[in-house]
Formats: structure tokens, C-alpha cells, sequence
């Protein structure tokens, strides 16, 4: 600990934002192997909190049996899936009667995949939050987060502004970042970011995965060597195969994917062996098929999630509308947490055929990646049979590469399926900053 991280978090606690008493706990169940039993119990008292406080959950638990004062986890699955339109529709059911004695904000989701959704969070579960990611840097990869030097490629508008105030300022100061903003980077931006990470020399870069590709790639093209960090941490986004590999390559280090979410967040990280260690005692994690079944190890289902601490807004079995792979239960690292295999991303990533097929959106952007005339693209279905396809052109455009792009859609989604090139300037981004490579508005309506 440095004086500046001490005082960092000082002004944490002076703020009542502070984490010690979570991380000290956090520490204590991880050591003594009682994981599990530790959900149960946090799980228990959520449920009472949400009966006994809500007006939306005193309805749903009443009818799986729950009494005054007696829960039963055994009919946990059977606690209808919580989806983003129930919040938006029932949002003050979901409010916790007490939450105004409580200490709250304000939460919106990205909204990258539809309609953001409002939340609202207590400062206490937002200390979990930040206790598991102190967990995850110091215990999973060796690093004090908040002392070391770290470059942050981030962006939401939201984020932007925030990163300009005094506040901010002070905060990056004592935390030593550099904030770089992804929203929008120009080739200059990009050099210039380049300059920053050499200068600089952080011993940790985290990102959004197409922030960190599109940094690496210009490196890369330019023929600039990157400083290498102990560690590249790449969240938000999914993390192709051929996304890490290049960004691998280009900081010389290894990459570690991290899942979180806006609107729940800190769920899972990569340890050394490729296995997203799951923060179990922060969320409560479900991977289910679609016929409601958990997914055993090696198999893809929805994450759902129950955050164990938030009680002014308690979501129970909430759907992420992610995809995930589930992990072995015991990791060759040694770590106790269980696993994930692998994140698939945001469901509408998924293209939906007519007859209810789906075909992964990576599918469409291993098409385009290695195109040298592709600069940037976005794939979009617009309707079952018909697909866009935005390209930012570098150079000129290979006729051969489009005639073989066209076979390749056309054997997965159908020979009727009609396909529009649109050359472009640039690819919008969505106001949460996120880059979609590929994106279904036919999934988007079905999953809404
Ligand atoms: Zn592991």
C-alpha cells in the first residue's frame, strides 16, 4: 500500500463508499472453504428481505410457499426468471419499502442490447463490488489494483463526463490512471494512446476488448513496440479468439477476460488457466438451457444471476441475456471458486432463422475479421432474410472476398437470404460506447 492508496481509501470510508468490512468477510469465507454454505445463508436472507419488503416478491414467494419468517431454497429454480421488462414495468414492486433509510443511487444498464433499465443499489452492495475486485487483482493475478499503474481504454458518454470533473481527477490521481477514452478514437487518438501506455509504463491496461484490439492493431500496422504490462485485463465486450491473440502478441503479455456488467457487476475473471473463476460470493450465478434445466460442465445456457447484497432493489433470478460455457467445478490453478469455460457474449449476438435455428454473430464476424480491405464492419439482421453488412473500407474492395462472404452467410441462413453491402465512413456506436460487431434486431425483438 502506497500513502496515495491509503488515502484513496481513507476518503473511501469518509465517504461511507468504503469496503473493508465486505473484503474482510469475503476473505474469510474463500480461506475457509465454506463457500456454499455461505450463499445459502446470503441467499436465505435475500429472499426474507425481498418477502418480507417488496411488494413484487411478497406475491411471487407466497405462491412457492414461503411463510412468514421460512424460506425454502429447494424451490429456488422455480422463482420466475426476472427479465428486463418486468423491471421496467413493475419497477416500484421491486423497490425495497425501506430504501430510502438505506444509503442508494441510481443504476442504469448500458442498454447495449435494447432499452437501458434503472436499478437502484445500495453503497453497501456496491462495496462488494469493489472488495471482489480488490479479490480478483491481488488473489487471482498478483496485482494491488488501486497502488499500481494502470492505463483504462473506456468510454461511455456517461463515463466521459464523469472522468472530467475534479472528483475524478483526484481519484485517478491517487489510484495512478490513466483514463483514455474508447467512445470514439481517431487514428491520432489512437497513436497518441500508443504514446501514453510507452510513457507511462503501467503495469496494468484494462480495456473494453475492441478498444485494446484496435490500439494493438494500429501498433501492430505501424510497426510501434508496446510496453508490456504484467497484465491486460480485457472487459465488457466479448474477447475473440483472434482478438486476444493479437493483443496477446502485441503487449507481449498474457490477457485476462473479465466479466461484469453494468447493472450487475463483478461476476467472473480468468485466472492462469483459462477458466472464469465465478465471484460465487457476490453473485449468486445460474447457467440454465432453455427448457429451464441447469447446463452441466461443457455445456451453453443462460446466465442468470442473483446479487447476494443489494437489498434497496433485491433482483432475483435476473437474466443477463449472456451465453455462457460451464466450467470444471475445481480449477488446476487451485483456486476454490467455480467456473465458467467461456462467455459467449450478449444473446443477440445470436441470428435467428425462421424456423427458430440460431447461428452464433461470431460466426459473421470471422468472415470479415481477416479481410485487409476491412477497416471496420458491423453485421446486422435486419429481418430473417435479409442481412447488412456496414464496412469502413481500407484500400479497395476485393470482389473475390465479398462473392466468398455472400457463400458463407448463404450456407448457414438460407439461399433466399438477401445480403446489402453498405460501404460507410464510420460505424456508429451505440450510446454505451460498446462496439457490436454483429447484432440481430429479429433476436433483439424475441428477447425483449
Ligand atoms: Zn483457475
Amino acid at each position: 500500500m502506497t500513502i496515495k492508496s491509503f488515502l484513496y481509501e481513507l476518503a473511501l470510508d469518509i465517504m461511507g463508499k468504503g469496503y473493508r468490512n465486505q473484503y474482510r468477510e469475503l476473505r474469510d469465507v474463500v480461506s475457509s472453504g465454506q463457500i456454499s454454505e455461505f450463499i445459502k445463508s446470503k441467499l436465505t436472507k435475500l429472499l426474507l428481505h425481498a418477502y418480507n419488503n417488496t411488494k413484487y416478491y411478497r406475491e411471487v414467494l407466497s405462491e412457492l410457499g414461503t411463510v412468514e419468517g421460512k424460506v425454502n431454497l429447494e424451490n429456488f429454480n422455480k422463482i420466475p426468471i426476472l427479465k428486463k421488462d418486468i423491471i421496467r414495468k413493475r419497477f416500484s414492486e421491486l423497490l425495497s419499502r425501506d430504501y430510502k433509510t438505506r444509503k442508494w443511487y441510481y443504476q442504469i444498464s448500458g442498454g447495449s442490447t435494447g432499452e437501458p433499465v434503472k436499478l437502484v443499489q445500495d453503497h453497501y452492495y456496491s462495496g462488494w463490488v469493489k472488495a471482489t475486485l480488490r479479490y480478483y487483482y491481488r488473489s487471482m493475478l498478483g496485482i494491488d489494483e488501486i497502488a499500481s499503474k494502470k492505463v483504462i481504454l473506456w468510454g461511455s458518454m456517461r463515463d466521459i463526463i464523469k472522468a472530467s470533473d475534479l472528483k475524478s481527477r483526484i481519484e485517478f490521481w491517487l489510484t495512478n490512471t490513466k483514463f483514455l477514452n474508447s467512445f470514439r478514437m481517431t487514428p491520432e487518438d489512437i497513436l497518441r494512446y500508443i504514446r501514453v501506455i510507452n510513457s507511462f509504463k503501467p503495469v496494468l491496461v484494462r480495456g473494453y476488448a475492441g478498444a485494446l484490439y484496435e490500439v494493438c492493431r494500429i501498433a501492430e500496422k505501424k510497426g510501434i513496440r508496446l510496453h508490456s504490462p504484467k497484465a491486460v485485463v480485457s472487459e465488457s465486450e466479448v474477447l475473440t479468439e483472434e482478438m486476444r491473440e493479437l493483443v496477446e502478441t502485441a503487449f507481449n503479455t498474457k490477457v485476462y477476460n473479465y466479466y461484469g456488467s453494468r447493472e450487475v457487476s463483478a461476476i467472473a475473471g480468468e485466472c492462469d488457466e483459462g477458466n472464469m473463476h465465478i465471484f460465487a460470493f457476490n453473485n449468486y450465478l445460474e447457467v440454465i438451457k432453455p427448457d429451464g434445466r441447469p447446463a452441466k460442465e461443457g455445456e451453453e445456457g443462460y446466465v442468470i444471476l442473483t446479487p447476494l447484497h443489494n437489498y434497496s432493489m433485491p433482483l432475483i433470478r435476473y437474466e443477463i441475456k449472456d451465453v455462457a460455457v460451464v466450467g470444471p467445478d475445481r480449477c488446476k490453478c487451485g483456486n476454490p471458486l467455480p467456473t465458467l469455460k467461456q462467455i459467449l457474449g450478449r444473446s443477440s449476438y445470436y441470428f435467428v432463422k425462421k424456423d427458430g435455428t440460431l447461428v452464433h454473430g461470431l460466426y459473421f464476424i470471422r468472415q470479415l475479421r481477416v479481410r485487409d480491405w476491412v477497416k471496420a464492419f458491423q453485421v446486422i439482421q435486419e429481418d430473417y432474410e435479409l442481412i447488412r453488412i456496414k464496412v469502413v473500407v481500407d484500400g479497395e474492395i476485393d470482389k473475390r472476398d465479398v462473392n466468398e462472404i455472400e457463400e458463407r452467410i448463404r450456407s448457414v441462413m438460407g439461399r433466399s437470404c438477401e445480403i446489402e453491402w453498405e460501404f460507410v465512413d464510420e460505424i456508429e456506436l451505440p450510446v454505451s460506447g460498446k462496439y457490436l460487431h454483429s447484432r440481430s434486431l429479429i433476436y433483439d425483438q424475441m428477447a425483449s
